[in-house]
């Protein structure tokens, strides 16, 4: 089915605008998307006729946030094929599922235990289990990547042994957009009894994610980066896991009784989510999985692909221009230098056309000193951009390389 992608523009309001008197063209995608109206028409319809704390009271008001925030979970389980929807913990976004991950679980690590990542993790994937050596003397080993930016699966393996406790890998490379083969390294994982964590925030916009299919034991992903609000993440973790892990926060709505000599916890998955949680935004979550479903994954993913194609295409007739990151099916993700010009200076000067990109070490600093770059200009495509906003985005940076000539 061809896409209009008009009407879907005219469904995000701040496409409209303009930046430094030129209409914004907004590749910055990777690090949030935008949000339709009918996600923020759902905020503002909770502010103004449903606003009120969930779980705690018998009136309606309470009630029906509670429901619309429990039908919210229910689809999430539905959207990631998750057995239960007490399998679905709402967080604050990927980092403090994978930080929920690592403190809790992370609990029972001892000296000499060793973690598997990956060079291309996420900053939110890395420190999380850097943490742990306030208690343990956690060691951590590390997948490299070859030239494309892909994982050799069989040097993956023979970071396994013995000490391996935990294995965290990436779906999708903010950076160099490289889709890993996670059901492959989950299935590598499980074969040396290692728990896998896996960080979806750069799949769940692009990809379908099918828990039991990976077979995974947590799977971490934000809403705003799929179109929805942002404060809201959720951690898929599998039942039998979960209940074997500590409490993270502590607080109320995780409790069952409390006392001052001893507590006891609710069930899941309120025991992992002390405090008032987002329910507005995990209300409008709900709002933009319609928005996905609507508009269909598989439009949005060859949509952007052919955007990639071209953008790559046409990138690549830049002298000195390289790109990092060219593994085969890869994601709409960019990252490039053009010679030794700074990727700041790009960027600020891109800005000053409309063009917003994303410059710096894109929180990876390990993949940056790999890559022996302190860091790249990075494009990043969405359901809503256009082959005209690439042409845009081209011609503006020729316009920047001749001013920086
Ligand atoms: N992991 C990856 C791969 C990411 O791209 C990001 C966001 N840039 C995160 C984790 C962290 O997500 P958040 O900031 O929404 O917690």
């Amino acid at each position: 089915m061809a896409m209009d992608i008009a009407a879907i523009r005219r469904e995000f309001p701040i496409l409209e605008r303009e930046v430094n008197g030129r209409p914004l063209i907004y590749l910055d995608n990777t690090a949030t998307s935008q949000t339709p109206r009918e996600v923020t028409d759902a905020i503002t319809r909770m502010y103004t006729s449903t606003k009120a704390n969930v779980h705690r009271g018998v009136h309606t008001l309470s009630q029906e946030a509670t429901d619309l925030q429990e039908a919210t979970r229910r689809r999430v389980q539905k959207y990631i094929n998750a057995a239960e929807p007490e399998e679905v913990i709402f967080t604050r976004g990927t980092t403090e599922a994978i930080n929920l991950v690592a403190a809790s679980y992370g609990q029972r690590f001892r000296d000499g235990d060793e973690i598997v990542l990956t060079v291309m993790e996420h900053h939110a994937d890395i420190v999380p289990w850097q943490l742990l050596r306030s208690h343990a003397d956690i060691r951590i080993r590390v997948a490299e990547i070859n030239d494309r930016g892909e994982i050799d699966l069989e040097s993956y393996g023979s970071l396994f042994n013995s000490r391996t406790v935990m294995a965290a890998f990436c779906h999708v490379s903010n950076v160099l957009g490289t889709v890993n083969p996670v059901k492959d390294m989950t299935a590598i994982a499980h074969s040396h009894g290692v728990p896998v964590l896996i960080d979806g925030a750069q799949a769940s916009p692009h990809l379908p994610i099918d828990v039991r299919d990976l077979d995974c034991d947590f799977y971490a992903f934000s809403s705003h980066k799929m179109y929805g609000p942002t404060g809201v993440g959720v951690l898929y973790g599998r039942r039998s896991i979960l209940e074997e892990m500590p409490p993270y926060q502590g607080g109320g709505e995780m409790i069952r009784h409390v006392s001052f000599g001893h507590t006891t916890f609710a069930d899941l998955p309120f025991r992992f989510e002390a405090g008032t949680p987002d329910f507005v935004g995990i209300a409008a979550f709900a709002s933009a999985l319609d928005f996905i479903e609507r508009v269909g994954l598989e439009n949005i993913a060859r949509h952007e692909h052919e955007l990639l194609e071209y953008a790559t295409g046409r990138l690549r007739e830049i002298e000195r221009l390289q790109i990092y990151g060219t593994a085969p099916g890869k994601s709409a993700v960019i990252s490039f230098n053009v010679g030794d010009i700074h990727n700041y200076d790009l960027g600020l000067l891109l800005d000053r056309m409309g063009v917003a990109v994303r410059t710096g070490h894109h929180c990876a600093q390990p993949l940056m000193e790999r890559l022996g770059v302190p860091g790249t200009v990075r494009a990043s495509f969405a359901v809503y951009n256009t082959r005209e906003e690439v042409d845009a985005f081209i011609a503006a940076l020729h316009r920047v390389l001749a001013i920086l000539a």
